[in-house]
């Protein structure tokens, strides 16, 4: 890995003084930051500045991004699903989503994750290390750069891989450079319900949206599925729901992951109403992906089914949307697609794939 500071691990105002130790006169340096806003990945590009100035600069500084591994072809519904590859060989996966006028990039914040829900892929490959403000906004320029979509009409969630509140500080650089080019209602912060974190989100002056993967209505089952649970407990963490500062006119997300016979009841969507009554909130309902790492009792249900869940939480007044194919098609829900390469590796004698109990005991939820 380079010694060389990367650019894009500062937050605004740490880097208006790194650049002024470095080049003069100032406004070189505002002229140095104003590219960074648009994202680029080399100085070469900097065309208003002297060729001295690009060199000093290089000397000490790199403005490097991962670099794009795989791309996947446009699936159906338009998302581009891409695989990253770290300075450090770690690989991490992000997701364009075109939505209508909504054009959504999910980005990864670890390369892994710790918390070890038991649906996701990336919980079944264990716990990887927190991702850089370089690392986390290089996916999100590639992206855009490629995909050609104006900075300030994307919307931005980090429901990738990791869990970003266990990556909180980073994550704070990452809020504030995006911030530059995108309105804070844009970007979706997306957790298992890592209570200190989302404290501490409550402080900030200017908050993302806030999504919380609850995924049952009952303790005892969340826990079965999403073994956080014992640590921060259902009824706390509602409670933190309940006092998170909400700016007039937005909502909270309760994402809810939809498994066949499991918590896809006509009575599960009654509680699960009951559990959200009085949040401002809206529910993103997530069939199941199958995926042959994880549990094989894990089932999509049947469009019938989601049909009954959702109908059932509208008549008891919740908004709900759902995430019907969004990227199925290219292996899209996290982690997927980077489990297929280690599996591939597996296959061809690579690094061997971790059983789901070396996963959970390397989990170390402190942050
Ligand atoms: S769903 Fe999110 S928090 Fe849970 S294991 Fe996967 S990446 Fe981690």
């Amino acid at each position: 890995m380079s010694d060389l500071i990367n650019l894009y691990d500062l937050a605004p105002a740490q880097l208006e003084r790194t650049l002024g130790e470095v080049v003069s006169p100032a406004f070189r340096a505002k002229q140095v930051a104003e590219w960074l806003h648009r994202g680029v990945d080399s100085f070469d590009v900097m065309t208003n500045l002297p060729k001295d100035v690009r060199s000093a600069l290089a000397e000490k500084f790199t403005v490097a991004q991962p670099e794009v591994l795989t791309r996947t072809e446009p699936a159906s519904d338009g998302s581009v699903k891409y695989l990253f590859r770290l300075a450090d060989g770690n690989r991490i996966e992000s997701v364009f989503m075109p939505i209508g006028d909504r054009t959504s990039i999910c980005l990864s914040s670890q390369a892994g994750c710790a918390v070890g829900c038991t649906f996701c892929v990336t919980g079944f490959f264990g716990a990887g290390r927190n991702l850089t403000p370089a690392e986390m906004l290089g996916q999100f320029f590639t992206i855009q750069r490629e995909q050609q979509i104006p900075m300030e009409q994307m919307n931005v969630v980090f429901m990738g891989m990791g869990e970003p509140l266990l990556n909180f500080d980073n994550l704070v650089t990452t809020l504030d450079v995006l911030y530059t080019n995108i309105a804070p209602r844009r970007v979706t912060v997306s957790t298992s319900g890592i209570l200190p974190g989302i404290e501490e989100l409550a402080k900030l002056d200017r908050r993302p949206n806030l999504a919380i993967s609850v995924n049952a209505p009952d303790r005892k089952r969340r826990e079965e599925i999403m073994p956080i649970t014992a640590k921060y407990p259902l009824e706390r963490l509602m409670a933190a729901l309940r006092r998170f500062p909400l700016e007039k006119g937005r909502d909270m997300t309760i994402e809810y992951v939809l498994l066949a016979g499991y918590n896809d009841s006509t009575q599960d969507a009654v509680a699960l109403a009951k559990l959200i009554r009085g949040l401002h909130a809206k529910v993103n309902a997530i069939p199941f992906n199958e995926d042959a790492n994880l549990p094989q009792w894990m089932k999509r249900p049947s469009d019938r089914e989601i049909d009954r869940f959702v109908d059932t939480l509208v008549r008891n007044g919740v908004r709900v949307t759902v995430r019907r194919s969004k990227g199925r098609d290219i292996a899209a829900a996290c982690g997927q697609l980077r489990g297929k390469e280690v599996a591939k590796s597996r296959a061809t004698g690579g690094r061997p794939l971790r059983t789901a109990s070396e996963s959970a005991s390397e989990a170390d939820w402190r942050r």
